[in-house]
């Protein structure tokens, strides 16, 4: 009796030791499984329709501790590590091109810079705005594009500050006498150290580049493709001036953030203090 009482308590355990087995198994694939799912939501929440996109990695936030940014004008550039990226776009916005770009940018939920040309803006304040609309940072290149180092200060000052008034007109119903994101960049990186010197008491940021896509040049989409891989491969990164203007780029974009994401590049998404 106290065998068969001991047998059958022992039976008991066991069964008990397996079903408690099974079910921190089941607890912990339901946990696992949960995550997973939970993890693949995340993805297509934030990036809507495309759980592989691209996406923007982090948020840089760009200040006058840094006024002057890109090795190919200055002597420093962004704090940005290996394989880190921003994209920046400059002379728009144009209809046509630019509603391609920010297609492109839309679908793999990146987020870009744009130097405005002041009187593109007012050709097309609702492109300006729809930058705007979909998070991106929109920043300052002028009114009308001229050398403004080779300028007097005082005119190239003029052109620059119709430029920032004619951009924050067209995306904020109004302009102050400091422009809403105090990030400038010279047409053809034509600047001068008084201009330069005016732009920093007004505590506004000037952008140079870190690598160009050279998409001044007409060239094919594909060879405008191969040609700005190869310049990113070599710099690692950095900050990228590309032309939202021209239609090489913008048939390339697509391509080119697809091959971002395979070599393992990150997009930073440069932002002002505010
Ligand atoms: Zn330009």
């Amino acid at each position: 009796m106290v065998v068969r009482m001991a047998c059958t308590l022992g039976f008991s355990v066991w069964q008990i030791r397996r079903a408690a087995a099974l079910v921190a198994a089941l607890a912990l694939w339901i946990v696992l499984t949960s995550g997973g799912v939970k993890t693949a939501t995340a993805a297509a929440a934030n990036c809507p329709g495309n759980p592989d996109a691209l996406g923007t990695s982090r948020v840089l936030t760009v200040d006058m501790s840094t006024p002057r940014v890109g090795r190919k004008h200055f002597p420093t550039t962004l704090p940005l590590t290996d394989k880190e990226i921003v994209l920046t776009f400059d002379d728009g916005p144009l209809h046509g091109p630019t509603n391609r770009i920010l297609d492109t940018l839309k679908a793999e939920c990146v987020r870009a810079t744009f130097f405005l040309l002041g009187r593109m803006t007012v050709k097309a304040p609702d492109l300006a705005r729809r930058e705007l609309a979909e998070g991106h940072t929109v920043a300052h290149h002028s009114y009308s594009h001229p050398p403004l180092g080779e300028m007097k200060p005082d005119k190239a000052m003029i052109d620059i500050d119709l430029g920032f008034s004619a951009d924050d007109t067209a995306l904020y119903g109004k302009a102050s006498s400091a422009p809403r994101t105090p990030f400038f960049r010279f047409p053809g990186f034509v600047s001068s150290q008084v201009l330069l010197d005016r732009l920093e008491a007004r505590n506004i940021v000037v952008f140079g580049a870190d690598v160009w896509a050279s998409d001044w040049d007409p060239m094919t989409p594909s060879d405008q493709l191969h040609l700005v891989l190869s310049r990113i491969r070599h710099s690692h990164g950095g900050i990228l001036l590309l032309h939202d203007t021209k239609q090489q780029t913008a048939a390339m974009l697509p391509d080119f953030l697809r091959a971002l994401k395979a070599e393992g590049f990150k997009v930073v998404h440069v932002v002002p203090r505010h």
